[in-house]
């Protein structure tokens, strides 16, 4: 694989939705490069297009035009297939309601995507365990969902995307469903994950308090990138 400066680069993003009569044009020309093992987050009023941006960056919604190119990748000339496999190889998501499965362990909830991979037994089990403890939870790794905290599921989540090494990890509004002080919890966390494992972390929020921990903000207003600031 070419090494690239950046982890992404896009190009000329455009992107609109067609209901009914109704044509929405939500990204509207965007150029962005995404810097290795930093955390960037993008804010943005609702409906801007945050998620869409994160999602085409992601490789889960195609653009009408434009170009991503991911760790050297040419992401939309990829196929199906391919795409899926370079997905599951190097990329981690993270979702605001969690996604965790109701009757798994916190331990179970992170064999899983190892298993899927190939990994199980004393191997699978060290990974997990190390991920667990990489996000304070090593005392939990018995509990199910409902015997958790939102700050601790999610930090369940994390340690489930991060179970697999991924070089970049996409988080779409990751504290919104919490308070304050677990939000900033989360957001250190995968501060400290970007700087430590060096995994390239995007995020995207809402809220403005979280803005400090990150390396570099990137705001989205009305389909346009507006301003690029760094941090640190
Ligand atoms: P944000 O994440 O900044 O709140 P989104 O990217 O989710 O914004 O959405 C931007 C706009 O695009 C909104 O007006 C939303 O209704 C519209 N939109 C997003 N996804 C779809 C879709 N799949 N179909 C139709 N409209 C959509
Ligand atoms: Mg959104």
């Amino acid at each position: 694989m070419t090494r690239v400066p950046h982890t992404i680069s896009a190009f000329e993003l455009y992107r609109s939705f067609t209901s009914g009569k109704t044509t929405t044009d939500v990204l509207r020309g965007i150029d962005v490069a995404v810097q290795p093992a930093e955390l960037t987050l993008i804010i943005g009023p609702s409906g801007s297009g945050k998620s869409t941006l994160l999602a085409i960056l992601s490789g889960l919604l195609r653009p009408d035009r434009g170009s991503v190119h991911v760790l050297g990748e040419d992401l939309w000339r990829l196929s199906p297939a391919q795409l899926d496999a370079f997905r599951l190889a190097h990329m981690g998501f993270i979702f605001q309601g969690f996604n965790l499965f109701p009757a798994l362990t916190s331990l179970e909830q992170l064999l899983l995507p190892l298993k899927y991979q190939g990994i199980t037994g004393k191997p699978a089990m060290s990974r997990a365990e190390r991920a667990l403890d990489e996000v304070g939870l090593s005392g939990r790794a018995k509990s199910r969902p409902a015997e958790l905290s939102g700050g601790e599921k999610q930090r369940v989540a994390i340690a489930r995307a991060l179970v697999k090494n991924p070089e970049l990890l996409f988080a779409d509004e990751p504290t919104s469903a919490l308070d304050s002080k677990n939000g900033q919890v989360v957001i250190e966390l995968l501060h400290r994950i970007a700087r430590e494992h060096r995994t390239t972390v995007l995020g995207v929020t809402h809220d403005g308090r979280l803005l400090k921990h990150a390396d570099r903000v990137i705001k989205v207003e009305d389909g346009l990138l507006v301003s690029d600031e760094r941090k640190s």
